[in-house]
């Protein structure tokens, strides 16, 4: 069973709007040269604003957007592409917003989730917290306090 695979959904209507996807992981960077994808076909990614300084938290490939759809004309910006420098330009099959299309000629390619779409799975928060505190090898299950009960 693929459990670690995660989906994006509409917050709104909770149409599904990604494949199922694999965490690239906490430390992983995304590639940021010009006209290529930043995010591998299959995974998705963290925002960071040193990647895009724009509102979105989840990094997806763009070949793995089902059925979204470009905004109205005044936020499809860009001269062969879309720089979503006008605000989110992707809209679920419903015309809810769900994030940005970056796919001009001077960035690399990829579409930025806003923070409220639904995550059907949040495995990959167990991956980062377990990144970020190093194991010491001890189970912390058995050092639970009891405290007793008074009266
Ligand atoms: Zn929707
Ligand atoms: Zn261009």
């Amino acid at each position: 069973m693929s459990d670690k695979r995660t989906v994006f959904k509409c917050p709104r209507c909770q149409t599904v709007i990604s494949r199922p996807l694999l965490f690239l992981g906490c430390d992983e960077s995304v590639c940021l040269e010009d006209q290529k994808s930043a995010i591998p076909v299959g995974f998705f990614g963290i925002n960071m604003p040193e990647y895009w300084n724009v509102t979105g938290r989840f990094l997806v490939n763009l070949a793995d957007l089902l059925r979204t759809r470009h905004h109205s004309e005044r936020r499809r910006s860009g001269c062969c592409g879309l720089d979503g420098t006008g605000g989110p330009n992707l809209v679920c099959p419903n015309g809810h917003e769900v994030g940005t299309e970056k796919s001009d000629c001077w960035m690399s390619h990829v579409a930025i989730l806003l923070d409220d779409v639904e995550v059907l799975n949040e495995f990959y928060k167990k991956e980062c917290q377990e990144k970020s505190s190093p194991s010491t090898g001890g189970r912390e299950d058995f050092s639970l306090e009891i405290q007793p009960t008074s009266l």
